[in-house]
């Protein structure tokens, strides 16, 4: 059976559905297929099932890419704001949690909803559970073999994100597909992942369920410095928490954390305090900036113990230089199963960042996060998967 319509849409996913709804209300005929048997799935379990949708903060410069500016384009295009009228107009009750990040009172369930209702108003095909056994191209059409049928369209989007947890249905068949194409990938990695720690950082695996406010930077990496100031949290593999995995996406082995633990103490902080209460333990001292267990192993790190006075000043200001630099080492990462997104992915050079257009094949599009652009973590993600989608329907429908 062959059906012939303007736009097919591989993936079901956020960017996928966005994209069909747009292309459709915008009077396309468009099909969108998923091998998973439900649409949707990672926005579901997103942001703990409450769906961080957006942020507020959203700006180029909160992206990964080999093309810093590829981004731009299209979030100026399609802002928060576009998504958060979109919600509103469902009547789905939101809050901002914490620096710009924006969840569903209620539950994820209604972004899904919400999109597949978008999508029934552009009277798209949505079809789970079908295997893509072949894609063709030839004389400007493309063509997409499934178990049961084919379908033919002039404009094909791929939407079906990247590798990041497997066990979800994720796959890397978009770079399959655009290396079928002649369109380059860029090395894809798991990011906004937890770090795993070498053996003989064992005292900091004990820490295990252990979080404290940090500051996290890598000052030299193939990305560049970053700096995260948000929570870390110790596993008994490694290091997670928002700090972390933020500060993910900016490492490669080889590359040293730098973890301030006391990022809200004062310089000279120890000293003073030493002047200050001679007679107090050390590890009263800290434990007013740092969690009692974290002191404790921080402590044995440093070979300190005893009452301040007991201590040289310079020992104290070594300490306190260290506590504000702490370095780790890891030596990987958890990998896809745990990465919240996979940076990477379809290169952006080949790639029109107007149209989500790729430059050498007329009608090919890729969206959401199959793309060379990673957000941070906190709703930058979904923000792309919105923008780019936008981007692409737009251009779709003005052909
Ligand atoms: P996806 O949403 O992954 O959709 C891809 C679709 O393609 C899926 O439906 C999949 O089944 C389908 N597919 C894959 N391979 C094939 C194939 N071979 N054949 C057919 N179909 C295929 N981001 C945020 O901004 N805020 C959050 O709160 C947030 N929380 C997250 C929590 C978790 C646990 C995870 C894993 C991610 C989270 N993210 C969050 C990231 C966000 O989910 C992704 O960036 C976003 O879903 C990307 O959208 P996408 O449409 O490009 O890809």
């Amino acid at each position: 059976r062959v059906t012939e319509i303007d736009a097919i849409v591989l993936g079901a996913g956020a960017a996928g559905l966005m994209c069909a709804a747009v292309a459709g209300q915008r009077g396309l005929r468009v099909a969108v297929l998923d091998h998973a048997p439900e649409v949707g799935r990672k926005i579901l379990i997103s942001g703990g099932g409450r769906c961080n949708f957006t942020n507020l903060h959203t700006a180029p410069d909160r992206y990964l890419s080999q093309n810093a500016h590829f981004a731009r384009s299209a979030l100026s295009r399609y802002t928060p704001q576009d998504f958060l009228t979109l919600v509103e107009s469902y009547g789905i009750a939101w809050h901002e949690k914490t620096l710009g990040q924006l969840f569903c009172d209620g539950s994820a369930k209604q972004i899904v909803a919400m999109l597949l209702e978008e999508c029934a108003k552009g009277g798209v095909t949505i079809a789970c559970e079908q295997s893509i056994r072949a894609v063709d191209h030839a004389d400007g059409m493309f063509s997409v073999q499934t178990d049961s049928r084919q379908w033919r369209a002039s404009a094909l989007v791929v939407a079906t994100g990247g590798p990041s947890i497997p066990k979800m249905g994720a796959t890397g068949f978009a770079y399959e597909l655009a290396r079928q194409f002649g369109v380059k990938v860029v090395q894809p990695r798991p990011a906004l992942v937890p770090l795993t720690l070498p053996a003989e950082e064992a005292l900091f695996r004990e820490l295990s369920g252990v979080a404290t406010p940090v500051s996290v930077r890598v000052t030299q990496g193939p990305w560049g410095k970053a700096q995260f100031r948000e929570a870390a949290l110790f596993t008994h593999r490694g290091l997670s928490g928002p700090a972390i995995l933020q500060i993910s996406s900016y490492w490669q082995r080889g590359v040293a954390l730098g973890v301030n633990f006391t990022p809200d103490a004062p310089a000279g902080w120890l000293v003073e305090a030493k002047r200050n209460q001679p007679k107090q333990g050390l590890r009263r001292t800290l434990g007013e900036h740092l969690p009692d267990r974290l002191v404790g192993a921080l402590l044995d790190q440093l070979q300190l113990a005893g009452e301040l006075g007991a201590q040289s000043d310079k020992a104290l200001r070594a300490a306190e230089a260290r506590l504000m630099d702490w370095r780790f080492d890891p030596n990987g990462s958890e990998g896809y199963a745990k990465a919240e997104v996979t940076a990477g992915g379809i290169s952006t050079a080949d790639m029109s960042s107007r149209t989500m257009e790729a430059k050498s094949v007329p009608g090919l599009y890729a969206i959401g996060e199959a793309m060379d652009v990673t957000g941070w973590l906190g709703g930058y993600n979904f923000q792309w998967a919105w923008a780019s989608a936008h981007a692409a329907a737009s251009a779709m429908a003005e052909r």
